[in-house]
């Protein structure tokens, strides 16, 4: 067929499978068997990218252009980690080039800890004064000139508990491998976590100096899980290396390089200080001494934290090495002295310019965290939904847990088809076997809900499904199950709304009221602001803020609204970064009449 034979389509930057056979009119299964022609491994509700799809398209006649408007705003939004949001909010002319931060995950016994050192020792100028080793829970190395970031607090306990506070600390995952053993269960669990936190991964094959190692057969496994090698025409590096003869490192982290380059790894030196507590203890002599990661601004000696429920001015950084630094910028790692208490790894950190701001934020945390305990932990799945309906996900995610392969197969199958319109069944993991910790830990993190069918729940995993709020469903017959995540799918649905601006109101002073925080004096310069409707913080063109107004207020009165040309005390739901100068944007939510 020549060019001026092909129909032309738009297609957006990302589409599922199921849209793309809708947007070209063919079926489902021809899209997925020319995916596979090229190398793509894809489910019907698999986002591909435009290159990939248009390469579909053009095989079926079309020649796809890519849309012009933009990408609907923050779908997965509730998914993505604060300081991720931050730096996307942060001005596009000051971000800079940040090294990559890695994480090595796999199964036990599969050499995580083993190669860990060895890029560590053999990279690491260590210890000028002495061969004095830090372990601080990371370190960097330099590579070309390069230098990588690596988390050094292996298997998944780390990682999951980093996700479960959503601060997904890193940007590339390696995934050991051992080339005598293959794709174990762990390896699963951790293409899942990693996929769930939309992070690059990177095998590395190990142990390939065993007598008895089959890449081969490693390398299908990896295909059959959605990791198709690059050797292969797939999309995933896998680098052979062998951590106990030292082979392959350099080329481990080339590949790393590599996956950087093609992943946007930024963030503002200049910016808000922000970054993820990786480790902490308390000392007997030092205090409390904890290791932060900064993601985005520079951290510097002196600065006042707030970590977790933890605050304090820093008395001292010290880099990997045991050196002290003054200052650590995006994706460095460093262990600092000064804090009160000891903070949870996974917790987020921030610089605060009082001690009242810090008391502030820890105490609004608190009461959120109180909150949150006086809830009914376990959801139903009516409730679950609810909240799947209020957040900004628009996707069910499952966890499936079978008794045997034959039933696994037909229940994913008839899960795929429910999808409905731009509301998905993502199966994030779909495993034989009782229900275990792991899962529900995979669940907790990934705000998913896990299914069995003719399984058992380990009593483990019960009693931590308890304290996570994890919801488990058991079925022993499949409709009742599919049926449930049907009807669980309409109560989704939600109604279209439309935003109705209402008004603007300009910052012209900040006042700090004590319990309360602080209040922005503002002159409304459009329409009115109204004490129920909804708010947007703007500075310049960034969004800082969007929630609800805890208190509207003209000279000490309480009001209900406040119109154009006068001015008002106006408290923001947890949330005291005002300045003057900001923006406020009301606008009230209606519902769409067909
Ligand atoms: P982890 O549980 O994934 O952290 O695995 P470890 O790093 O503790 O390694 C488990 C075992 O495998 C140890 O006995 C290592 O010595 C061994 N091992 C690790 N890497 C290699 C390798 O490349 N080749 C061989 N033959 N053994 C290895």
């Amino acid at each position: 067929m020549s060019d001026n034979e092909h129909k032309k389509i738009e297609l957006p930057i990302n589409i599922t499978v199921r849209e793309l056979a809708a947007h070209i009119d063919a079926s489902v299964i021809q899209i997925i068997k020319s995916l596979m022609s090229n190398g793509v491994m894809a489910n019907i509700n698999q986002q591909i990218d435009f290159d990939t799809a248009a390469i579909v398209a053009a095989e079926m006649g079309y020649e796809a252009v890519l849309e012009k408007q933009e990408a609907p705003e923050g779908k997965e939004s509730g998914e993505v980690p604060l300081w991720r949001r931050m730096i996307a909010g942060e001005d596009e002319s000051l971000l800079t080039p940040r090294p990559p931060v890695v994480t090595i995950l796999g199964h036990v016994d599969h050499g995580k800890t083993s190669l860990l050192d060895v890029i560590r020792h053999a990279n690491v100028a260590e210890g000028e004064t002495g061969g004095i080793t830090q372990h601080i829970g990371a370190y960097q190395v330099e590579h070309n000139g390069r230098t990588i970031t690596f988390l050094d607090t292996p298997g998944h306990a780390a990682f999951t508990a980093m996700r479960a506070r959503g601060a997904q600390g890193a940007d590339i995952v390696v995934l050991v491998v051992a080339a005598d053993d293959g794709v174990m269960p762990q390896t699963k669990e951790a293409i899942a976590h990693a996929r769930a936190a939309r992070v690059p991964i990177l095998v590395a094959l190990n142990k390939i100096d065993k007598a008895n190692a089959n890449p081969d057969m490693v390398k299908r496994q990896l295909g059959d899980n959605g990791l198709v090698p690059d050797e292969w025409d797939g999309q995933t590096i896998v680098v052979p290396v062998s951590a106990k003869q030292k082979l392959g490192i350099e080329d481990l982290l080339e590949a790393i390089t590599l996956v950087a380059d093609n992943t946007d790894i930024r963030a503002n030196p200049k910016g808000r200080v922000i970054g993820t507590v990786i480790e902490a203890k308390l000392d007997k002599t030092k205090g409390v001494i904890a290791t932060f990661l900064v993601q985005n601004g520079t951290l510097e000696t002196g600065d006042l934290v707030v970590a977790g429920n933890a605050y304090g001015r820093l008395r001292a950084l010290f880099d990997y090495r045991g050196h002290k630094v003054q200052k650590a910028g995006p994706s460095v790692p460093v262990s600092v002295m000064g804090l009160n208490d000891v903070p949870a790894a996974g917790d987020l950190f921030r610089v605060v310019h009082t001690e009242k701001e810090a008391r502030q934020i820890i105490l609004e945390r608190n009461e959120a965290a109180q909150k949150q305990a006086a809830a009914p932990k376990k959801a139903t799945l009516e409730e679950l939904f609810a909240n799947y309906q209020a957040g900004e996900t628009r996707e069910l995610r499952l966890i499936l847990k079978a008794d045997v392969q034959g039933s696994l197969e037909p229940i994913v199958n008839s899960l795929n088809e429910l999808s409905k319109g731009d509301i998905s069944v993502n199966i994030l993991h779909a495993e034989t076997g009782n229900i275990s910790e792991n899962d529900v830990m995979l669940a907790s993190a990934s705000k998913a809900i896990i299914v069995g069918f003719g399984v058992q729940a380990d009593v483990s995993a019960r009693r931590l499904a308890d304290s996570e709020g994890v919801s488990i469903r058991l079925y022993e017959i499949i409709y009742r199950l599919t049926e449930d995540v049907e009807k669980a799918l309409k109560g989704m649905l939600k109604p279209e709304f439309i935003e109705k601006l209402v008004g603007k109101a300009e910052i012209l002073k900040i006042f700090v009221v004590s319990k309360v925080g602080k209040i922005a004096g503002c002159r409304v310069r459009e329409g009115e602001i109204r004490r129920n409707c909804k708010v947007r913080l703007y500075r310049g063109k960034d969004i800082l803020y969007e929630g609800e107004i805890a208190s509207l207020k003209h000279e000490k009165e309480d009001e209900r609204e406040i119109r154009q040309g006068f001015e008002c005390g106006l408290g923001l739901k947890n949330f005291n970064d005002i300045q003057v100068g900001d923006v406020i944007v009301g606008y009230i939510l209606e519902k769409k009449v067909e």
